[in-house]
């Protein structure tokens, strides 16, 4: 009867069945643990009642009154029902109008006390009400909970299975998930409190203190899930760097590499140095210089006999990090291989053959490096690029291909503080946070539509120069055909009519990797002066030759997308400008745009997106791999959310495995919470 998660089926409960088991299925609800954690999205409040009297008109109100005759039934056109009758609080009387709901009319006698809520209209026959919510005046239930249903299974059936359910649930799960003490500290109800008052209020004011601690505890669970994926057993590696020169690499760059680079190898090598695989995030803003870090640590365990992985989220920017590093790294004979989905077969072959045999000492690559069928001889060190796009499992699947390889993870995309904790609490953190030297700062302005003829001079002006320039036209969805006939057509004109003179390319969504890869490759090499792109420019695309970024319908971007778009200039010596293209009058685009003006720093643009536009959209629907959470959302709980790191903080240092019996119930929830996601497991 119990299931793996230890919670009976849904099916056993009181009042449910196979039927209805079904159902509930529906609304992701398979067990009695789900069951009682399934929240109401919204309350009916009958408890604030106003006497007749003092009703206005036209709004919503909640009123006490008698039922002054059994409702009586008209007949209206078209087989409409209509039932009215008075109701009357002793003092004032409202017209009650029931329509075509002979079951809701049958069901008010004569005489008997209801509370009603709804919308009253005046009439010239005095105050009226239709088809209002009502309950019992006996009622003991004055605020009803509202549920998301589903059909066959309303708002009442729910209500009335989550009753029954949470009677057995204390019965099995007696002691609280949030051990004691915190409980205290943070002055949070009971588990068995917030549940019931979260159904079941007896005030609004309950919800609230209920809606709080639950969603402590949700915080909660998730950060202890990611601080036992950091501390977990990692067990040992044999990947270890004895040899920790980095100095002929360094003098071989064209380049002086900044302190936060210096520091970041080194923190790096540091950790490569111990048995313990490292588990390491690099955050550094948009043209940071990540790449020649990781280039470095690859280059000294080559020097140690480690074979290494990088892998990108897609082919444009594997295919540069491979041309980066081939050339940083062959003066000293290393040997590397680019694998993506376009290689062919035969090639394929001979690069998993050399990757077997060790004879390669690296390989670039996209999710192509995670089939079954490559294999290392000796893989000791991954990297992964933007690190976002790939679930934290995806990790997990390139590091078994060696045996407890240290990882390294490269995010360009700065995260809220607060975020990064919890997306990357199982990951030491380097941060990088200085740019090269010579950089000038990245002028940005934000115009409306007309101002393209000058911008178009302006861009003239610098491919006549030898520079390079972007120009991005967004569409709203990718799969309109018509929009992106319209972008191509646009681009097509601007080809034709406005840079007949130069060499224009286009790359659109819909084009085939090869051919972006081609588009790509000939702006590399300034074949193309100017590139048009219906879809954002590659994260991570490194041209330092482009120093113009021009978008179009800027609005539609995020400001952490406008951020990585701004981020394809200023990365040469060139002075470099964005140019963000609007005619939104939106207050909301407006201070986006303004944002953007005046600040060129990723964590100031991302704590601003964070708080415009929430996380979900932060990061593309799931990007960021954790599980979904019911109750607690990190734009509306930053303060809770940095609570609960202060209590895994006193937890942890306490008891790092969670083994305690005061931690039992916690340990348990992480498994539940961790247990069947497609991105993280404790396993
Ligand atoms: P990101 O951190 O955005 O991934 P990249 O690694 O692509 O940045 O580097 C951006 C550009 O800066 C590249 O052209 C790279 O060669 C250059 N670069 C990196 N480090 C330095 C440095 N210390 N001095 C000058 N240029 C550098
Ligand atoms: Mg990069």
């Amino acid at each position: 009867m119990m299931n793996s998660k230890g919670f009976p089926d849904i099916r056993y409960i009181k009042g449910v069945g196979e039927k209805r088991a079904a159902l509930l299925g529906k609304l992701g609800i398979q067990n009695l643990y789900d069951l009682v954690h399934f929240y109401p999205r919204d309350y009916l409040d009958f408890s604030a009642v106003v006497p007749i009297e003092k009703i206005v008109p036209d709004t919503v109100c909640t009123f006490r009154a008698f039922i002054g005759y059994e409702p009586v039934k008209n007949e209206i056109r078209h087989g409409m029902t209509i039932y009215k009758t008075l109701l009357c609080d002793g003092e004032d009387s409202v017209h009650l109008n029931i329509f075509n709901n002979a079951y809701m009319a049958m069901a008010l006698h004569e005489g008997d006390e209801y509370i009603f809520n709804g919308k009253v209209t005046q009439s010239r026959y005095g105050y009226e009400i239709s088809n209002p919510n009502i309950i019992s005046a006996k009622s003991e239930q004055l605020i009803q909970p509202i549920y998301p249903q589903t059909a066959g299974l309303n708002t009442k059936a729910i209500s009335k299975i989550i009753n029954n359910g949470l009677e057995e649930y204390f019965k099995i799960n007696d002691t609280d998930i949030i051990p004691d003490g915190i409980r205290h500290t943070f002055r949070l109800c009971h588990e068995q409190f917030a549940l019931r008052s979260i159904h079941f209020p007896k005030s609004m004011n309950d919800v609230e203190i209920a809606k709080s601690r639950l969603i402590f505890e949700e915080l909660l669970t998730l950060q202890a899930g990611m601080r036992k994926l950091k501390t977990r057993n990692k067990g040992i590696t044999n990947a270890i760097l004895t040899e920790c020169d980095i100095s002929p690499f360094v003098s071989f760059l064209p380049f002086t590499l900044t302190n936060a680079q210096i520091r970041a190898i080194e923190q790096c090598a540091c950790d490569m140095k111990q048995n313990i695989p490292m588990n390491r995030l690099i955050q550094g803003d948009v043209g940071s210089g990540k790449t020649v870090v990781a280039a470095a640590l690859i280059f000294l365990a080559a020097k140690n006999k480690i074979q290494s992985a990088f892998m990108a989220p897609t082919e444009i920017l594997a295919t540069q990090h491979y041309n980066t590093l081939k050339k940083l790294t062959e003066p000293f004979g290393l040997k590397s291989e680019l694998l993506t989905g376009s290689v062919g077969a035969k090639e394929k072959r001979r690069i998993k053959q050399a990757l077997e045999s060790g004879e390669a000492d690296f390989v670039i690559g996209t999710h192509a490096l995670l089939t079954d069928d490559v294999t290392f001889k000796n893989l000791g060190f991954i990297v992964t690029d933007e690190q976002h796009r790939f679930g934290v499992n995806q990790r997990g699947t390139l590091a078994i291909k060696g045996s407890n390889p240290h990882t390294l993870v490269m995010s360009a995309t700065p995260i809220p503080r607060t975020l990064s904790l919890i997306i990357y609490g199982d990951l030491d953190l380097t941060i990088i946070d200085e740019l090269p030297k010579g950089r000038q700062k990245i002028s940005t302005y934000a115009v409306d539509s007309s101002y393209h003829e000058r911008l178009y001079a302006f861009i003239k002006k610098h491919l006549d120069k030898g520079l390079q320039a972007y120009i991005v036209c967004p569409l709203v969805d990718e799969s309109d055909v018509s929009e992106l006939t319209a972008a191509t057509e646009h681009a097509q004109k601007l080809s034709e009519k406005h840079f007949s003179a130069y060499k224009v390319g286009l790359l659109h969504g819909k084009m085939k990797p090869k051919d972006k890869e081609k588009i790509m490759s000939a702006f590399v090499k300034n074949e193309i002066q100017l590139l048009v792109s219906t879809v954002v420019i590659e994260v991570g695309v490194d041209v330092p030759n482009a120093v113009i970024m021009m978008i179009e319908n800027a609005e539609r971007f995020g400001l952490s997308q406008l951020h990585q778009l701004r981020g394809r200039v200023g990365r040469g010596t060139e002075k470099s400008y964005c140019v963000l293209v609007s005619d939104a009058k939106g207050e909301n685009a407006k201070s986006r745009l303004e944002t953007m003006c005046r600040t060129s720093d990723g964590f100031v643009i991302a704590d601003k997106d964070l708080e415009l536009r929430g996380p979900g959209d932060f990061f593309g629907s799931r990007q960021h791999g954790l599980p979904e959470l019911k109750i607690a959302d990190f734009t509306q709980n930053m303060e809770a959310v940095r609570q609960t790191k202060a209590a895994c903080d006193i937890i942890f240092s306490k008891d790092p495995e969670l083994n305690l019996y005061e931690h039992t119930p916690l340990r348990q929830a992480v498994t539940r919470l961790f247990t069947d996601n497609e991105y993280l497991s404790l396993n």
